[in-house]
């Protein structure tokens, strides 16, 4: 991917927390017999109750729903499909206040936090 426009979502541009985090999820998200939406083949056990997204179990986690270059280009090529732990991770000021965990998965990428004047006016 190339070009994107400067005014885009920064989480378009980065992708840090998707390749710093082990990303586990009760199994009924993987479930669709229970109408779990993350699709289970993505998935692997982790605890009792618990599946985690493949790739992000081991040392250098990267989540096998990812399409990135960090800090170039990020999409989750399930995006509406993505376990809650995902949607509920927010980037630092997208709502007026900084996310610790988008802050520190980004400078373990050598990238900067991001700051409100990451947000323009949209
Ligand atoms: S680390 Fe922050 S900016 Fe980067 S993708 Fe995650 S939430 Fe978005
Ligand atoms: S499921 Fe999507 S949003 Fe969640 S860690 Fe994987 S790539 Fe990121």
């Amino acid at each position: 991917m190339s070009g994107l426009d400067a005014s885009a979502h920064p989480c378009l541009r980065c992708g840090a927390c998707c390749a710093h985090y082990r990303v586990s999820l009760h199994w009924s998200e993987a479930a669709p017999e229970l109408g779990g939406q993350v699709p289970p083949e993505l998935t692997e056990p982790l605890r009792q109750h618990e599946r985690v997204m493949r790739g992000t179990s081991h040392g250098q986690p990267r989540c096998i729903a990812l399409d990135a270059q960090i800090g170039v280009y990020s999409r989750c090529t399930i995006h509406a499909l993505r376990p809650a732990v995902c949607a509920a991770l927010t980037a630092s000021w997208e709502f007026g206040e900084a996310s610790h965990q988008c802050d520190r998965a980004r400078i373990a990428h050598g990238l900067p936090p991001l700051t409100p004047a990451d947000w323009p006016a949209r």
